[in-house]
């Protein structure tokens, strides 16, 4: 067997599973042994019973002090106790419907238990269901896999044990013999037998630390090769006048010193002959969309167009009527192309753009197609959670001789990480809000205060401000939370029966959502009831008061996101957060968010709460999915990877070698999964 062999001629696979083993995107017997663990049962730490943490997983030697006995219990439910001791301590055993168990355990013999100890009602310690093994034949470390409803974990673990079994020749390793001494790796074939099936702790995480290594050295590869290719690159879209001056004197407002800095570092860019490809990071309300106007400026001033694409309609439109203002007057054209643009109006505006008539297109996706024609595209601006991928960024040279990319994103990520994560572009940080913002007074109170806050909101609206009501995404079978449609509903026929509400859900539709994001931006709706679609950039200055229901269901960095919504106008901004929750965790991200607005404080501290596993959602940065690295956990080994993929990239910048063939295909796999369609 061979590791591109098909997987359902793996021993116990066949058809049926292969199958199964398809929906989890495993086809070869190669994507069965990159299919790790997802976390491993230890037997070969024995605790003993007295010393048993309570409700955490752990492993105990004990003889069985008598055979289980029978229980029948009302419903038909078959239930068997019995009792282990480990001589100085005694635990309680229950195993559900399982009537082998009389047979299966033998009083008087001593077994390995595995499971989590609960106190019962009485204050004794019992274990559920618990695994067991003989000692003498126990595996001593066991593979939990990430199951299906098809597949448990006990069948992939046979399946996998079936696989390397049957395996002709070891691996072949194709990380050269030179970097593996250099930094202390174990050979493939030993790293992947061992992170199924580690003989002991140490050989483990001697198996991890390699897989992870060629994780992030996949990833740095790539994205240093990214980052050579566009640096070599050429390209004639060359800002030769800084008119930045002229531009901010049109501004009603004085740039931040964080504004200006990022101007100057991307003009740099853009005067030096090479494609700029650029992030722009900077808060919530940082103010970013000025920085892209005075380069978009900058750009039609030196003969040549810009473009600016958000991720929806209502930011599409919101960013075009920004630009309208900012460039009422001058000679920047603006229009406007998103997927409702009507269609005569649509090819008017193709032909403005192809002729060089409208100088700046903000827009949709809708921009990138390939009917879309310019007459000299130098710059193009992207705005929130879009990044490109290499077929993209190979797409937009193709639309120009390879234009300026902005990227601009509100995700706050802690300092030196950015660095590195985003090792393939450079980097401008707004790390100053614009003068005279009023920090939003942030509140947690339990769900008694409900009819305060609502008379709270009705001042409001009698004011002539709005609000937002966020609840958050029910999933069938929560029933102690209110779904955004109910709760709409209650306040429409109650205590709001005279206001203007607005509902939005994310099973709208795009268009049904852009209707009410709209309404709401035009001021025609007071409340807006809403599930977390809004989290994305919109500006609505009038809003000036958010509810967060159900709070405790949000990560920090959400709740951050969203108290950013209010806060954007002169008004003073009021975030309340609802939630009845008790526990710890909860009550520790609320008072962050109390206490402070800044978005890197809250960043470290929700990676420092959460851990690092779950910190960035998988899409939001548009890298290729890690299956066994962690960004955030394994930064220690990113300084070490980094080393040594520049070092390799020095040797060899475009992995020709035939000794680097291996790594090249490699890396290229990597990246083809995430580009974004
Ligand atoms: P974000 O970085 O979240 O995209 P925006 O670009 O939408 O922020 O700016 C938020 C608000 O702040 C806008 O209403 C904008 O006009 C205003 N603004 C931006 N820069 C400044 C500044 N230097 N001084 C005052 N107001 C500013
Ligand atoms: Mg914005």
């Amino acid at each position: 067997m061979k590791l591109r062999s098909e997987i359902q001629y793996v021993k116990g696979v066949g058809p049926a599973r292969a199958e199964a083993f398809q929906k989890l995107s495993v086809d070869t017997v190669g994507a069965l042994l990159r299919y790790y663990p997802r976390a491993y049962e230890d037997w070969s730490r024995i605790t003993p019973i007295r010393e048993m943490p309570e409700n955490e997983p752990c492993c105990i030697r004990a003889t069985v002090c008598h055979t289980p006995t029978k229980i029948r219990i009302p419903g038909g439910l078959l239930l068997f106790k019995t009792a282990v001791t480990d001589g100085a301590g005694l635990l309680n055993l229950t195993f559900y419907n399982n009537k082998y168990i009389g047979n299966q355990l033998k009083e008087g013999e001593e077994y390995l238990f595995f499971g989590k100890a609960v106190r019962n009602k009485y204050g004794a310690r019992e274990m559920a269901s618990p695994m067991f093994q003989k000692p003498q034949t126990a595996h001593r470390i066991r593979p939990i896999y990430p199951a299906s409803a098809q597949l448990s974990s006990k069948t992939i673990e046979k399946c996998v044990q079936n696989a390397l079994d049957a395996l002709e020749e070891p691996i072949r390793d194709f990380m050269p013999s030179e970097i593996r001494a250099q930094n202390g790796l174990c050979d493939l074939d030993t790293a992947i037998r061992h992170i199924h099936f580690p003989p002991d702790a140490a050989a483990l995480e001697e198996a991890r630390r390699r897989l992870i290594f060629d994780e992030l050295f996949l990833l740095q590869l790539g994205l240093l090769q990214m980052k050579g290719r566009t640096q070599t690159l050429r390209t004639d879209c060359v800002v030769h006048e800084d008119h930045t001056a002229e531009f901010t004197a049109r501004l009603p407002f004085q740039m931040t010193r964080a504004q200006s800095r990022a101007v100057h570092e991307a003009m740099r860019d853009m005067q030096s002959g090479e494609p700029m490809n650029r992030l722009l990071q900077g808060d919530v309300g940082s103010g970013k969309t000025a920085v892209a106007a005075a380069l978009c400026y900058n750009a039609v001033k030196n003969g040549m167009q810009a473009a600016v694409m958000a991720p929806t309609e209502v930011l599409a439109e919101q960013h075009y009527h920004t630009m309208q203002t900012f460039f009422a007057g001058s000679e920047v054209t603006v229009a406007l192309l998103t997927g409702s643009t009507p269609a005569a109006q649509k090819r008017a505006i193709k032909a403005g753009l192809a002729a060089g008539e409208i100088t700046l297109a903000v827009g949709t996706h809708a921009l990138l197609q390939q009917d879309v024609e310019f007459r000299k595209l130098g710059l193009v601006v992207t705005d929130e959670q879009h990044r490109f991928g290499v077929a993209q960024r190979a797409g937009l040279a193709a639309k120009g001789g390879n234009p300026h990319i902005l990227v601009m994103s509100a995700t706050p990520i802690p300092r030196t990480l950015g660095l590195i994560l985003y090792g393939d572009l450079n980097v401008s940080v707004l790390d100053e809000l614009p003068p005279g913002r009023q920090k939003i007074e942030t509140y947690c109170v339990s769900t008694g205060y409900r009819p305060r806050i609502y008379r709270f909101l009705e001042k409001h609206i009698e004011r002539g401000l709005q609000a937002y009501i966020v609840c958050p995404l029910v999933e069938e079978g929560e029933s102690d939370l209110v779904p955004a449609e109910d709760y709409y509903e209650r306040l429409q026929k109650g205590v709001f029966a005279s206001r203007r509400l607005g509902l939005l859900h994310g099973r709208m539709r795009p268009r049904e959502k852009d209707a009410v994001m709209r309404a709401f931006a035009n001021g025609e709706i007071d409340i807006l009831v809403s599930t977390v679609v809004i989290e994305v950039g919109v500006d609505v200055p009038n809003a000036a008061v958010m509810v967060i229901e159900n709070a405790e269901r949000f990560g920090l960095s959400q709740l951050h996101q969203l108290r950013g919504r209010v806060g954007r106008g002169k008004e003073k901004s009021t975030c309340i957060l609802v939630s009845d929750a008790q526990n710890e965790e909860a009550a520790a991200r609320f008072k962050i968010l109390c206490e402070t607005t800044d978005g890197f404080r809250i960043a470290d501290a929700d990676l420092q709460l959460r851990g690092p596993g779950d910190f960035f959602g998988k899409r939001q940065h548009g890298l290729p999915e890690l299956h066994i690295a962690d960004i955030l956990r394994d930064t220690r080994m990113l300084g070490v990877v980094r080393e040594a993929a520049e070092k390799l990239l020095r040797a060899d910048p475009t992995l020709e070698s035939t000794e680097h063939a291996a790594i090249k295909r490699r890396v290229d796999q990597l990246f083809a999964a995430s580009e974004i369609a």
